[in-house]
């Protein structure tokens, strides 16, 4: 299912477990995030309907390597896959990264303008599990408070129900 957040930001949901994947179409085409294998093929479907070809995106960000969030990176080959490792040289501007570790260690949120793409840390109602294994449960407050300081309008979360 796509449901468009802004005239150039659309957010794909499945029925089956797995993040949403948001698109955005900037002076690059950009995908957060990419569900789970399991929703492959429904991925590509939307894309199609947005009339984008998985060669056409450019950039993929990742809020966290969890595998419902980075499972169909095989799908977009021309694209440079940013995670918390390598994220320093992000060449969009208007993407602010914010490091949000708690739910995992590597989690990232991105602002865009009054979006906020906020991973597993925020939800619409609640936060994150903070007790797996690569979870940092000790960080997640800071990380929450430095989400609530952020003047967004829009909520972007990796999953919702
Ligand atoms: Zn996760």
């Amino acid at each position: 299912m796509i449901n468009k957040i802004a005239t150039n930001i659309f957010q794909l949901c499945f029925k089956k477990f797995g993040s949403c994947v948001y698109l955005l179409k900037l002076e690059k085409t950009i995908l957060i995030d990419t569900s789970t294998k399991e929703n492959k093929q429904e991925v590509l479907e939307d894309l199609q309907t947005l009339k984008i070809k998985p060669e056409q995106i450019d950039i993929i960000l990742l809020t966290h390597q969890h595998y419902d969030h980075n499972g169909n990176l095989n799908l977009f080959k021309k694209a440079k896959v940013y995670d918390s490792k390598n994220i320093k040289e992000l060449p969009i501007r208007e993407i602010k990264i914010i490091k949000t570790p708690g739910h995992s260690k590597d989690s990232l949120s991105f602002l865009y303008k009054d979006v906020l793409f906020s991973g597993d840390t925020l939800f619409h109602n609640g936060i994150g599990r903070t007790d797996l294994p690569e979870s940092q449960p000790e960080k997640m407050q800071d990380s929450l408070e430095k989400l609530k300081k952020i003047n967004y309008k829009i909520l972007c979360p990796g999953h919702i129900d």
